[in-house]
């Protein structure tokens, strides 16, 4: 079982990384206020410029990859947030067993103990 202790450690570790994401994502992408955790990435106005252009489309494609994979990763931190609300933090949403604090020290947002995981990776 995890100590009250160490889940507040892990709590400030997904709050910290929380609050780093959402920084990440304003820099380019404004927050969508009808869906929550939704970003929509802007479109950057570099100059009108044909160069310009292209590399306005090219940085928009990029953000865009960014701003989805920064928002999967906020989904999981929030959803590992309410799971410590509900005391349902730490164990595995696949097998049910507890995630090591060890592996959890370094992705609390996790939620898959290492089996599962790489179960799951090699069915991909
Ligand atoms: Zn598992």
């Amino acid at each position: 079982m995890l100590q009250d202790k160490e889940i507040k450690e892990l709590e400030k570790k997904l709050i910290d990384a929380k609050k780093s994401i959402e920084k990440q994502l304003s820099k380019f992408a404004t927050k969508d206020k009808t869906i929550e955790d939704n970003y929509r990435t802007e479109f950057p106005d570099i100059g009108n410029q044909a160069d310009e252009n292209a590399q306005e489309i090219t940085e928009y494609e990029q953000n865009i990859s960014l701003e989805h994979s920064l928002e999967d990763e906020l989904k999981l931190i929030n959803k590992a947030l309410d799971k410590i609300k509900s005391n349902k933090f730490g164990r595995c949403e696949i097998c049910g067993q507890e995630i090591p604090y060890e592996r959890l020290k370094i992705r609390p947002q996790a939620v898959m103990c290492v089996s599962c995981k790489s179960k799951n990776e090699a069915s991909l």
